[in-house]
This record gives structure tokens, sequence and C-alpha cells, in this order.
């Protein structure tokens, strides 16, 4: 046994393997110590290996379930070593003491899951696997449990955005390739060529051009990703529709640390609840959650698009009773999608099949309803037809299926009475043989006298007879009619002619009954497989509904407004709200102080001062929010909104340290800082907060004016910079198109008053110290700070302070132009120089000369 225990173990790899041994499976080995560990169960021994003890430990079958999504949870993946064969099979094989066969049937992992308990229901649940050749970079996208399959083209610099967008489950690349990934895969998995035949295979075409064009990173990422479903599933590969392709610049574009530091889908601690989505989401259905929270990670940069999704939520949002209606039907409907996800990776049950049914009949019944509204926005008109189009479908489900069937298929019952007339005569024979073994019960009694006579039913006697064993004997005697099977403590059990006949039929009965439901049970599962494509349609297109109808719902809630998208680079809100922090504060029955935000041609950057807790960092998250849930396809907090299509958004917030990355504060902040200002375009929005806190005063206050003039002259995006280096403000005079802002606070009575409140021009002081006395610094420590303050200011008084000078400084670009032009000089020289024709002395002077204009002052 652990020879063929061995060698499963290698097919395994570095997967744990789930041994299954008659009503468990083991885990031997290192296996063992990691698993009991995990699920906290007892660590036993068993044999001998190499002279040593076999450590082992095992899980109940019928609890299999709940200890995988444990071990799921914590990273590992599972293979799992079924029993091929039966006991008779093997002693068949290979005589009485041959070892029943095992194969490895499932690899489970994080990303290839597809059943109910092992999946949230509103979190999509992607399997991805990294694509490369010739230098471009692709990524393919599988979810598995509902058939999703997408390409994005993207390459090197964009791959961490696009992957955290997709914030998967299990990331799959090429043994040896750089990125950061949960499982890597032989080399020749990621081969374009190959891919390209695996996709062909998988869709049963002689070309892809039906399809669209592949380029050969996303045929690499496909084919990697495909072989790898494949390699989990054991040939039966899941259900995959043709997959939608992205190409790059379709949306917006938002790296991994934007995404953590404006906690779009999840907060920085990694929960849903506080997070962007959490604040928006009214969803009713797991499908709809699932596309809401897509549709925030990738907001669009197509503006006809984003009007289509916007029309919709509008009339939603105008049309209360309407909105009402529609959610009330959704809100009954079944995971449709992961009900076939199920069902075509072949681990569909009854259930999923009367899910199915429901929830087809209801989609048909909500097409019904919508398809009388008038003037449908153009998106419903779309969508519509595709919720009406499974008719005799459900009505196969409907007259072949219980009301509720169930998940398990072994006891029979889920096909409906009426359906088919033999399945129907088997259970009335069935029926009929119970009820003759009930009557011979009463007739045993009379005929023994034993009033204690039972008939019962177990598994190894099946149908007998059984008496207290005080009253056995007379059943013992000869003639009795009886014949003695067993003796325990307490009573006798018997067989008897009359019995074995009747209790034969119903055993017959019941068998050919099981048998009738499974062979219509696989029927039915083929007419559902047959129609896959269409239903998955329906599902994508009640997803879409149930958004349009949550934003709609927010909407209303909040008085939203619809943001009107324009393509040149403005950023208008007026009254803009932030609306995490808003419910917060709603639920301390404080109000959100709303502020206006206008950003132009002329008034690109804006500077924002202000004290400490004065609302600065929620003020850019709200506008960088607010161009998310716009482009999203969303209203937006705000009583107007006029915004320019963003195509890449960047934010830098506070000063996080990301130590589990292994880099300082300060680091990741200048990292991340590198990249908004390699990658920002005119139609970039940029949110800075406090960029150059993490070192000495003067170096970070040099690296943000610098950084202020690059985003200015270089860069050019639309950008919010707060900051507490009030020297900074001294650009205004320089920099055409930066305006001064503050967030506006009064010293009242001692007190310190926030007002939350943003007004034009700078803050007229810091107000520090007195943060931190409404902080609880102790007296003694404020009173020091500020007479340390005092002495700083008289000093600063003298020297014109921090910045002092910096009115000299040629700005940005001026400087760089100064340089370029003393390059120029100096290679102007040295080419006027005839090298041949210099005596030495004449050299020497030349050599001089460079050298003294090199070091010219102004450099
Ligand atoms: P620091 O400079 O210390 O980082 P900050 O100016 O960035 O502070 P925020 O973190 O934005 O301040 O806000 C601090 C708190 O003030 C928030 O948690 C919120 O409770 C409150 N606040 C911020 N903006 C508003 C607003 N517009 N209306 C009402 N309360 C607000």
């Amino acid at each position: 046994m652990m020879a063929q225990y061995l060698t499963l173990k290698e097919e395994a790899g570095d997967c744990l393997l789930f041994y299954r041994m008659g009503d468990f499976f083991e885990l031997f080995f290192d296996d063992a110590k990691v698993a009991s560990a995990v699920l906290d169960i007892a660590l036993t021994a068993r044999g001998e290996h190499d002279g040593e003890k076999i450590p082992m430990c095992g899980v109940p079958i019928h609890a299999a379930t709940a200890y995988l999504q444990r071990l799921i949870k914590a990273g590992h993946r599972v293979a799992i070593a079924e029993q091929v064969e039966t006991p008779e099979e093997a002693k068949k094989r290979g005589g009485s003491k041959a070892l029943v066969a095992r194969a490895i049937v499932r690899v489970v992992t994080a990303g290839t899951l597809t059943e109910e308990a092992l999946l949230d229901s509103r979190v999509a649940n992607w399997c991805v696997a990294v694509g490369e050749a010739g230098g471009a970079v692709a990524v393919a996208a599988a979810e598995v449990s509902t058939g999703r399959f997408e390409l994005f083209e993207t390459d090197a610099a964009a791959l961490g955005a696009t992957l955290a967008r997709l914030s998967p489950a299990e990331t799959v690349v090429a043994e040896g390739s750089p990125v950061e990934a949960t499982v890597y895969r032989p080399r020749g998995e990621f081969d374009s060529a190959k891919g390209e035949a695996r996709l062909k295979a998988l869709y049963g075409v002689a070309t892809l051009d039906g399809f669209g064009q592949f380029d050969r990173a996303s045929l690499a990422a496909a084919g990697g990703l495909i072989a790898y479903l494949d390699h989990t599933a054991k040939g039966a590969l899941p259900f995959l529709r043709p997959p939608v392709r992205h190409a790059g610049g379709a949306t917006m574009a938002i790296d991994a640390a934007t995404r953590e530091s404006l906690e779009l889908t999840c907060t920085q601690a990694g929960a849903r609840a506080g997070s962007l989505l959490d604040a928006v989401d009214r969803t009713v259905t797991g499908a709809g959650a699932r596309l809401l929270a897509a549709d925030l990670s990738a907001p669009l940069m197509d503006s006809d698009a984003i009007g289509a999704r916007l029309d919709l939520v509008q009339r939603f949002h105008d049309e209360g009773s309407l909105r009402e209606r529609v959610r009330a039907k959704l809100r009954a409907l079944p995971d449709i999608g992961r009900a076939l996800g199920r069902i075509v990776a072949g681990r569909g049950s009854p259930r999923d099949l009367g899910q199915l049914r429901d929830g087809l009949d209801a989609a048909w019944q909500l097409g019904e309803s919508l398809s009388k509204i008038a003037a449908p926005p153009p998106l419903l008109a779309d969508l519509g037809p595709r919720l009406r189009g499974h008719g005799a479908l459900i009505d196969l489900l409907q007259r072949a299926l219980v009301p509720a069937p169930p998940i398990e298929t072994a006891q029979g019952g889920y096909i409906a009475e009426g359906f088919d007339p033999a399945l129907d005569d088997l259970r009335a024979a069935g029926a009929g043989g119970r009820r003759v073994i009930a009557a011979l019960e009463a007739e045993y009694r009379t005929r023994t006298g034993i009033a204690a006579l039972k008939i019962r039913h177990n598994g190894v006697l099946g149908y007998h007879v059984e008496v207290p064993a005080r009253a056995a004997d007379k059943l013992m005697a000869e003639g009795s009619g009886f014949t003695h099977r067993q003796t325990l403590a307490g009573v006798v059990r018997f067989n008897a002619p009359e019995l074995h006949e009747a209790a034969l039929r119903v055993t017959q009965a019941g068998n050919h009954a099981l048998a009738a439901e499974a062979a219509h049970l696989e029927t039915l599962i083929e007419e559902a497989m047959a129609r896959r494509e269409p239903i998955a349609a329906t599902a994508d297109a009640l997803a879409r509904i149930d958004v349009a109808a949550s934003l709609a719902e927010r909407a209303v809630e909040g008085g939203w407004s619809r943001p009107a998208l324009v393509d040149h680079a403005c950023f208008e809100v007026e009254g803009g709200r932030h609306p995490v922090v808003e419910a917060a504060l709603a639920k301390r029955a404080e109000r959100f102080v709303a502020n206006d935000c206008a950003l132009g041609e002329d008034s690109r950057l804006w500077l924002v001062t202000g004290p400490n807790m004065g609302g600065k960092s929620t003020f850019l998250r709200q506008n960088a929010l607010i161009a998310v849930l716009a482009q999203a396809g969303s209203y937006v907090p705000a009583t107007r909104a006029r915004i320019g299509l963003v195509d890449r958004l960047f934010s830098r917030v506070g000063a996080s340290d990301n130590l589990a990355r292994g880099r300082s504060t300060f680091m990741v902040e200048m990292v991340e800082t590198a990249a908004i200002l390699a990658q920002a375009t005119p139609q970039s929005f940029v949110i800075l907060d406090e960029v150059g806190r993490g070192t000495s005063t003067y170096d970070g206050l040099a690296i943000a004016w610098a950084v202020v003039e690059a985003i200015h002259e270089v860069n050019r995006c639309r950008c919010l910079f707060a900051t507490h280096y009030h020297e900074l403000t001294r650009l205004a005079e320089r920099c055409q198109a930066l305006r001064l802002h503050h967030v506006r606070a009064r010293e009242w009575k001692g007190d310190l008053v926030l007002l939350h409140e943003l007004a034009p021009g700078p803050a007229d002081r810091s107000y520090g110290i007195a943060v931190a006395r409404l902080a609880g610094l102790p007296p003694a420590t404020v009173a020091r700070a500020k007479a340390v303050l005092a002495k700083l200011e008289a000093g600063r008084a003298k020297t014109g302070g921090l910045a002092a000078g910096l009115d000299d400084l040629p700005l940005f670009a001026a400087a760089a132009e100064q340089e370029a032009q003393e390059v120029d000089a100096l290679r102007d020289m040295l080419a006027a120089i005839d090298v041949d024709a210099l005596s030495p002395r004449e050299a020497l002077d030349a050599l001089y000369r460079l050298k003294s204009l090199a070091a010219e002052p102004a450099r």
C-alpha cells in the first residue's frame, strides 16, 4: 500500500494528498503533520517506513468539505486520490490480496473551486495565468465557478495593475518567471503555439478567427491556464465560455498601491466593511455583488459605454416603483451562474438543476415585465431578450424535478411523480412491498403471540424479524417457519421466507427506481449543458440589471447625482462627499461637510494645506472615488459632477509601512512616487498626500518641491496635493496652473475647531500643537512644545525660514533647460579643440577652461 501511496504522492507534488481508505481520507508523513496542525486533529502513526513510524491523520469523508475549506484557506492545495474500483473488482483482477486501485481524480485549489460551501457568493474567484511572448505580457483569467474566461493584454509595467484588478485566488506562472505567483508550472505549458492548439481543442474549432485576434502572449497565457485547469480537474476540464478580450487602455489603470490606499473593494486591513464597495453595494444577488466589485475594480474609458450604464441607472433612479419591483424579483433568485458552473464541471446535483429551473423561470418573468416598459434604455433593450429564452428547458425541469431537490442523489426521490410512468410503477412496487412487510409484522405477532416482535432493517441483514431474547425459544423451535440469523445481548434476530421474498421485491424496485432517477438526472444535465452559453448570458444580464438597480437605490438613498463625462481634462465636483467617511459620521450622528473641487486647464494642481485632522486626506480621496464611481457607471456623491475621462488614477496617501514587502516607509513612498512621475499623463488624476514626510525636513521639503514642479511642468496631470510644508505655497506665484486651498479651522476660547471646509488660499498656520493638545498630550509637554515653537519661529523670522532663497531657483523645466545649455556649451568647446594640433601647454589650458565651465555656480 505504501508503494501505491508514494507513487501517488510523487504525482501530487507539493499538494497535500488525501488518500481514500474506506470512509476516510488519510494523510501521511509531512502532509499529516501539516494537516493535523492546520485542522487541529490528532496526529497518529501507522506502520513503519525506513525504520521510522509513519505519521498519519485522517478526515471522515462526510466532513471532508469543511476540512478542505480550512486547508485551502490556509493556502494549501489538495490532491484527492479516490478508489477507482470496488474491492470485488480488485479481487477479480488480482486475487484476494489485491490492493484496490487508486488515482488522483482532482486537485482542489483556491482558484478552481465550484462548491457552494467553499465559495463566497458575493466574491468572484479568479484563477489567473500570466503569459509572455516577445516582450508582451498577457493575463488569462477564469472564474471556474461560472465559466467566465477573460484575456488581458498588458505589459510588464501594467501587469501589477491588471492582477490587482482581479485580486486572484490563485496565480499560475511558468517556472523561472519573476512574477510573484502561488503556482509555478512547467515552461512548456506556456508556449503560444500550444496555447493556440489548446484553445482550438477546447472550443472544437479549426481557427480562432471567430473570437478575434490574439497576440502571442495571450495565447501563451490562455494555454498555461487551460493546462493548469486540466491538471487540477484531471481531464474533466471545467466550463469555459469563449474568452472575452480586453485590450490595454480599455479601462482606467489603477495600480495595486492605489487600490490599496483608496480601499476600493477591501480596506487595507483586508475587510470588506469600510471599503468603497461596501459603502455602495445594495445588490440583492451574489452575481450582482460580484459584477459590482468587478465594475468598481475596472472603471471604463469609453464614454458611450459609461453613458449606457448610466442611462439604465437613471431609469431605475427616476422610477422608484420599477426599481422596487425588479429588486423584489431579483432578491428571490438563486445563483444560476454558479449552479451552471457546477453542472458543467461534472459536480452538478439535483439541487443545482432546481436552482436553474427557479432562476430561469424568475428571469423569464422579469424579462416579461421589463419588455412592457415604455422607451427602454438601450442597455435594457439589449439585456431583456436574454432573460427570456429557456422556455423548453424550464418546462422540462419543472415537470421532471420535485419542488426542492436534494444535493445528495444516493436516496433518490428528486424526480417528480408523474414525469416517468415506469419510475412511478417501480416506486409503487416498492411502496407495495413495504406495505406487505408491515402487514407481515402484524401477522407474525398474532402467529407467535409475541407482542414485542418487530420487523427491522439494517445494512448487514436487510429486513429481519427481531424478538426479545426471553421470547426467542418459540421461534428457535423446529418448524416455526423462522431461521435464526443473529443473537445479541437482549435480542435475537430471524429470517422468514415470506419476509425474504417481500424484502427482495422492495430492494429490487428501489434499486431500479434509483437507476431510473440517475438516468433522468443525466439527461437533464445534458439538456442544461447544451444550453450553457445562453444560460450564462441570462445570468450575466440578471447581474447587470441588479447592479444598475442597486446603484440607483444607493443614489436615491444618498442624494447622489448623475455625473457628466467629457473628453477634456477637467474635474468639477460640487458638493462632493466621501461615502465611507460620511457613513461612519452618520453612525455618530455627525454631519459630513460637502466640498467643491474644480480642476481645469489653468488650475490643474491644487495644493491643499491646513491643520491635522482637518479633512485633507478625506477631500483628496473623495475626489478619486468620485472619478472611479463615475467611470464605473454609477451616480456620484455630489450635487453636480463634470469629469474629463481619467486614463490612470494614482493615489499615494499617508506614510504606510510595508514591512511585509521588505521596504521601509520612506522607500515605499518613493517607489510609488517614482511610478506616478513615470506614468501619469495629462489625462491622469493623481492624489498625493504628504509626500516627503518620511525623511528629514530639508530632504522632505526638497523632494516635495521637486515632485510638485514635475507634476506641474512635466506630467501636466490633474492633481490634488496635500501637504504640511507651508513653504510649498510659494510655488503658487510661479506655477501658473497651481492653486492654493486650505481646510478651515478656528481657535475659539483656546480650543481648536475643525470646520472641514475647503477655502481658497493657503492656511494661516499649522495648528499642530493645538491638535496634539486635543489628542491629550500632557499639558507640560504641550507647554514645552509651544516654547520650542516660539524659539523656532523667531529663528525663522531672522533667516527667512526653511525655504529662504528658493524663490530664486529656476523652475523645473527652466532648470533642466539651463543644464542642457551648459552641456551644449561644453560639447561645443570640446568639438572646437583640434587635439592633434595642440601643444602640451595649450592642452593644459584647454583642460583648465573646460573644468571651470563645468564648475559654474549656476549648476
Ligand atoms: P492629517 O493631516 O493629520 O493627515 P487630514 O487633514 O488628512 O489629517 P483627514 O484624515 O482627512 O484629515 O480627516 C480626519 C477626520 O476628520 C476624519 O476621520 C473625519 O472624521 C473628519 N472629517 C474629514 N473630512 C470631513 C468632512 N468633510 N466633514 C466632516 N468631517 C470630516
